[in-house]
């Protein structure tokens, strides 16, 4: 068994991802999306601008070929060559597995190794801004298998971040995690112990597992399709036999927070969920007169409709998407502010300021927190008319904020797209996505090609009109809850 840096990186993420790579069956693993891919070309280039004033040599071997790559590396650092690119280190083999690492930079150093008066330090690149603890666990691994090579440990490795550069990994602090970690992946893997399905959107969403443990959860009707049942809450849930939706939907509120240690808003907020997932209807989440008593979702003759797209790659923010719905005149217009090429972004931004201006008094919709962030950022970067950030700011609604604060929904998670649409409404291209989104802009900036730039406007304008619709339906549901003035289905306390 070769137990590969990229496993150990798996098994971070998810012990289950780790398994499927190992004996997951071929036919069942998805395509990796465009957006990893493009992620990975990324970063490829970002390590090849990486210049040297030393010799700089590769391993010469062929593609998937673990054995010859570690031969070709060893040959080079025999050799004393002061920079290796895209090396296998491997360490050897014991009866039952040998470790694998690929350091995108193999660096000598002065010192003493089985090569001679020299050894090596590895060097990882990341297009990360954070040193984050799983590189850095990866950073130990690779340091590991190298010292069983070179026959002496660096003191330190390396990542090398796009944006802060050099970041040395101290070894002493993270090779007892590295250690504890692989000998767990290793002790999966010998005893094929397959970890069970846990679905968290986040994490799963673009994983090329996804659709196999996606059908797997909708068969057992696992208890992780249901938002709030998180990796945490779930073996605490199981522990008292709450492994149901239908269990959970039955479940006094004040009944799972004695048991559980759950807080009571969550204890209350899971019941309701668990009831709008087994009876498939909204279930409001605090009696309707809180909604009439203190503030009410906005309603004005004009309302703005906002949704950015940005390609984090570049730190670029290439379009701001407004919907100008008029209510009066029955109305609706799109406006895309588009930076066909990165150095238009400002004008883009200016072209936004002029029709808030334009539109002083409306309301702006978006969904979620990014929106308000980044015209914050914009403003100082690029400037803004005295006084029209303060005003601005307060226009802002962030229905998703409102839709998580006021109603559960039989959906699995609280994205705009589930949202939208579990109401009916279609993306005109199904396949469309933010990611997607950044890849066409990526693909529109090296080839010229048109279309990409209509596919993502057509994208942007969608999102808006999602945002839109979710606004019609939840003030309509909202204001039926305060006619009603219905009680809560889980009042709870
Ligand atoms: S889809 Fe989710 S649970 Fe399945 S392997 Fe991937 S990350 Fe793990």
């Amino acid at each position: 068994m070769l137990l590969t840096d990229r496993l150990l990186l798996n098994f971070q993420r998810c012990h289950r991802q780790a398994f499927l790579e190992m004996y997951g069956e071929a036919s069942v693993r998805g395509q990796v999306n465009d957006f990893l891919l493009k992620l990975a070309q990324d970063k490829q280039r970002f390590q090849e601008s990486l210049t040297f004033e030393q010799t700089v040599a590769q391993p010469d071997y062929p593609r998937s070929d673990w054995e010859a790559g570690g031969l070709a590396t060893l040959d080079l650092m025999r050799q004393g060559v002061p920079v290796i690119r895209n090396g296998v280190v491997m360490s050897p083999r014991t009866d039952q597995y040998s470790f694998a690492s690929t350091p995108d930079l193999l660096i000598r150093r002065s010192g003493v190794s089985v090569f001679g008066d020299w050894f090596y330090v590895p060097v990882d690149v990341k297009l990360s801004k954070r040193p984050k603890l799983e590189y850095q666990i990866l950073s130990a691994f690779g340091a590991d298998v190298l010292a069983a090579v070179q026959q002496v440990l660096p003191e330190v490795a390396w990542l090398y971040l796009k944006d802060k550069g050099w970041y040395a990994v101290d070894l002493s602090k993270v090779m007892a995690q590295m250690e504890a970690l692989r000998s767990e992946l290793l002790e999966m893997l010998l005893s094929r112990q397959e970890p069970e399905v846990f679905i968290a959107r986040n994490r799963c969403s673009m994983c090329v597992w996804f659709d196999h443990c996606y059908a797997i959860a909708q068969s057992e009707n696992h208890l992780s399709l249901l938002p709030g049942v998180t990796p945490t809450r779930y073996p605490v849930l199981q522990s008292h036999r709450l492994n149901t939706a239908e269990i959970l939907a039955q479940t006094d509120p004040l009944y799972l927070h004695a048991k559980t240690g759950l807080g009571h808003e969550i204890s209350s907020k899971l019941v309701s969920q668990a009831q709008s997932f087994v009876y498939q209807q909204p279930v409001l989440l605090h009696s309707a007169r809180t909604f009439k008593a203190f503030d009410a979702l906005p309603t004005a003759s004009i309302e703005l409709y906002f949704d950015i797209e940005a390609e984090p790659g570049l730190d670029l923010v290439y379009l701001h998407g407004i919907l100008v719905v008029d209510r009066q005149r029955d109305l609706q217009q799109f406006y895309p502010f588009l930076a066909r090429q990165p150095e238009e972004e400002a004008q883009a931004w200016q072209d936004l300021v002029c029709l808030f201006q334009r539109y002083p008094e409306a309301p702006i919709f978006h969904f979620c927190a990014y929106e308000v962030q980044t015209v914050a950022r914009l403003a100082k970067l690029y400037g803004a008319p005295d006084g029209l950030i303060q005003s601005l700011l307060p226009r802002f609604v962030d229905l998703h904020e409102w839709v998580t604060r006021t109603v559960v929904l039989p959906i699995e998670s609280y994205t705009l797209k589930l949202i939208a649409r579990w109401l009916g409404f279609e993306w005109r291209n199904g396949a469309a996505n933010g990611a997607q989104a950044i890849c066409w802009y990526s693909e529109w900036l090296a080839t010229g090609n048109e279309v990409l730039l209509d596919d993502i406007v057509r994208y942007n304008e969608d999102d808006c009109l999602a945002t839109y619709h979710v606004k019609e339906w939840l003030t309509q549901f909202l204001q039926q809850q305060i006619e009603l003035d219905l009680r809560p289905i889980a009042s709870g306390y």
